[in-house]
Formats: C-alpha cells, sequence, structure tokens
C-alpha cells in the first residue's frame, strides 16, 4: 500500500535487548558478582574469560582487550609492525580492520575478494613487495577465508598471518577453528556479533609467550608493572563488567549460532533461484555473522523490503580503499569486490528471528522476483 507508514520494523534486522528471563538473570547474577568484588577493571572474570577462549580456540594464551579494534591494533603492534611496513589485507570490511593498520603506522595494501567475500588468495599473492610484513585477512561475515592457501603464502613469503576473526567465532575450516591458524588472531565481542558483550570487547589469541607479554603491556599504556612504560600505547583494557557477562554468554553460544545456521539452511532452500545465497563449502562450518545474499537490483529489492518492515543492511557500502582515508594512497586490486559491493544485502538472520519473521522474509524476497511466496 503506496503512502502506508510502517510505524515498527516488523522484522528488524537486530534486537540487542535482553528479553530471555533466564540469561536476564544469569547476567544480573553475573553484574552483582563483580559489584560485590570490586575489581572494576582487569578483575578475575577477565582472566577466567582468557583462560576460556584460549582453551577453545587451542590455544597457548589469549589477552582481553576493550574491543575488537583494540584487538588488531595491539596484535599488529606487538607483531612489531608499523612506519615502512606493508600488510595486505581484503578490499571488504569493517573499517576497523584498515584502520588498526594505519593507526599502528603501517600501510593497508588491499587485496581483490572471491564470490564468497572472502580476500583472493591470488590477488594477495600479486601485491607482496618487499614491505610486505604481515596479510590480515578477515573471515567475513562468519566464513573463514582459504586458510591452507593463505597459510602457504605466508610460509613461502616469510611473512606474518594474522586472523580478523571479528566476525567468525566458532567458525571453522577444514574442521580447524577459527582463531587457530595465524600467529595471531583477533575477536572482536561487541554488542552486534554472535558472541556478544552487552557493550565494546575484543580479544587477541597467540601461541607465542614473548606475543603474549608484548600485547599485556601494550593493553595498558606500554606499562609492565604499575610505573614503568617500555613503548607508547594507549589504554585497550576490557571492563570486567563485560568480562563476566561473556563468561555467562559463552555457554550459550554453541545454541545460538546452531540457530543461526537453522536460519541461513531455511533462506538457502526459499531463496536459491531468486538470488544467491551463502554457500557452505566442504569440511567448513559458517557461523552466519551476517547471512549476506548478491541480489540482481538490490538497491530496489532493499527499498521493497523496508517497505514492507524488513530491515536489511549493506555491510559495507563502501569498500575499503575507496574510504576518503584511503583512497588513492595505498596499492589495491579489487576489480571484483567493486562489481560485489553493488549486490551484497544482508537480511534479517539472527537467533532472535522467529520462523513467522524469517518465512515473511522470504516470501517478500521471492515475490520481488516475480515468485510464488
Ligand atoms: C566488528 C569488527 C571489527 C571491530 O571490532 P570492534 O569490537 O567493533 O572494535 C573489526 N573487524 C571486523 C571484520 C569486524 O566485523
Amino acid at each position: 500500500m503506496k503512502g502506508f507508514v510502517i510505524m515498527e520494523k516488523k522484522v528488524p534486522f537486530l534486537d540487542l535487548r535482553v528479553t530471555d528471563s533466564d540469561e536476564r538473570s544469569e547476567l544480573l547474577e553475573a553484574v552483582a558478582g563483580v559489584f560485590d568484588h570490586g575489581r572494576m577493571i582487569m578483575g578475575p572474570e577477565m582472566g577466567e574469560l582468557e583462560r576460556r577462549i584460549a582453551e577453545r580456540t587451542g590455544r597457548r594464551y589469549a589477552v582481553a582487550a576493550g574491543s575488537g579494534t583494540d584487538a588488531l591494533f595491539m596484535a599488529l603492534s606487538a607483531a612489531e609492525i608499523g612506519p615502512g611496513d606493508e600488510v595486505i589485507t581484503t578490499s571488504l570490511s569493517w573499517i576497523a580492520t584498515a584502520n588498526a593498520v594505519a593507526v599502528a603506522g603501517a600501510k593497508p595494501v588491499f587485496a581483490d575478494i572471491n564470490d564468497d567475500l572472502n580476500i583472493d588468495p591470488e590477488s594477495v599473492r600479486s601485491l607482496i613487495t618487499d614491505r610486505t610484513k604481515a596479510i590480515l585477512p578477515v573471515h567475513y561475515t562468519g566464513k573463514m577465508c582459504r586458510m591452507d592457501e593463505l597459510t602457504a603464502i605466508a610460509q613461502e613469503n616469510g611473512l606474518l598471518l594474522i586472523e580478523d576473526a571479528a566476525q567468525a567465532f566458532d567458525a571453522k575450516y577444514g574442521g580447524r577453528i577459527a582463531g587457530s591458524f595465524g600467529d595471531l588472531a583477533c575477536f572482536s565481542m561487541n554488542a552486534m556479533k554472535v558472541f556478544a558483550a552487552c557493550g565494546e570487547a575484543g580479544i587477541i589469541v597467540t601461541d607465542r609467550e614473548d606475543l603474549r607479554d608484548r600485547l599485556e603491556a601494550l593493553r595498558y599504556n606500554g606499562t609492565v608493572n604499575r610505573e614503568e612504560c617500555i613503548e607508547p600505547s594507549l589504554n585497550c583494557r576490557m571492563d570486567t563488567l563485560q568480562a563476566a557477562i561473556l563468561l555467562k554468554r559463552l555457554e550459550r553460544v554453541d545454541g545460538l549460532i546452531r540457530r543461526r545456521r537453522e536460519n541461513a539452511r531455511f533462506y538457502n532452500e526459499r531463496l536459491s533461484g531468486f538470488v544467491d545465497c551463502p554457500v557452505e563449502d566442504e569440511g567448513c562450518y559458517d557461523v552466519y555473522y551476517t547471512y549476506t545474499i548478491r541480489a540482481q537490483k538490490r538497491d530496489q529489492l532493499k527499498e521493497y523490503l523496508e517497505a514492507k518492515g524488513i530491515e536489511t543492511k549493506i555491510q559495507h557500502p563502501i569498500l575499503m580503499p575507496q574510504q576518503p582515508a584511503y583512497r588513492g594512497k595505498t596499492a589495491a586490486r579489487f576489480e571484483n569486490a567493486r562489481k560485489l559491493v553493488e549486490r551484497i544485502l544482508c537480511i534479517p538472520s539472527s537467533e532472535k528471528l522467529s520462523r513467522e519473521g524469517l518465512e515473511y522474509t522470504a516470501d517478500h524476497i521471492r515475490k520481488f522476483y516475480g515468485g510464488a511466496a
């Protein structure tokens, strides 16, 4: 109906309210625990979270951070990546990936992507120079990059491999979990991620003790004890409250990912033939941080769904090398990314979505392309 104003989204993209009463009381209890001991920063819950994440990713060490961006910045700095160095990353990611490289003092170099929206290993190979120090792949949408090829390229060329696993908590490639491949791997647990705090949070994992020590110094102004600063850094600490919340949510994360995967399977069945759906490769376990379709007439589809009360997002409409901050300033190769960025659309798929919401969304996408609902 033209001119009809939808007052509230029928199908919201995300709903960050804590509505489940069991979860709500668990989280309130966790918060009360921190109120009781009063160690608001670097409290015991943070150490426990670090142990649990290290164990889960099969790593020796985990270092908690204030955000995923902090985690990336700390990881790059700990690996002594700085002025004069180049870091090859993808063209399509949240800008935090490139910013962490630039703020560490190095130059981000942008590689092209494949149709799965992940970095193209061949493009990475073509961008290696004498100054290349690291490869920083992003497991975009919760699907892991081709880690066997990227690991081989890093080894052949003596490069560090740092995973941006911000969107890929618990994703797997060849049976191996995200965060277990690189010299360092970074996660974000901000409120929107699949494994989410009630605010900002991040974490880095590694097997190297020297890197762990540097990360711990970098986390708090480059200090190694109360007074001594060994290198300039910023304050990148995680709140104990967020760690306490994350510990509780860690117990629920498997079920939540299962529901996201079920939603993806439902959409795959209903939408194939109408749009290009994400494909899970053999041996992979995708966690669907976003369910991102590639659609013809994408902008019209988005508008049509919006009018039906279905909220969608384009993550992200501006490729990193095309951002004003980076345009023309560094090497980049992104022909395929340029085409794909015009077609990507993230449709509602969170674990909180009802069956009706899923069906309503799928039906309207089919209708838009002239199919029966
Ligand atoms: C969310 C995200 C980040 C940044 O994490 P924050 O916790 O928001 O700072 C970095 N890289 C990618 C790919 C992300 O999705």
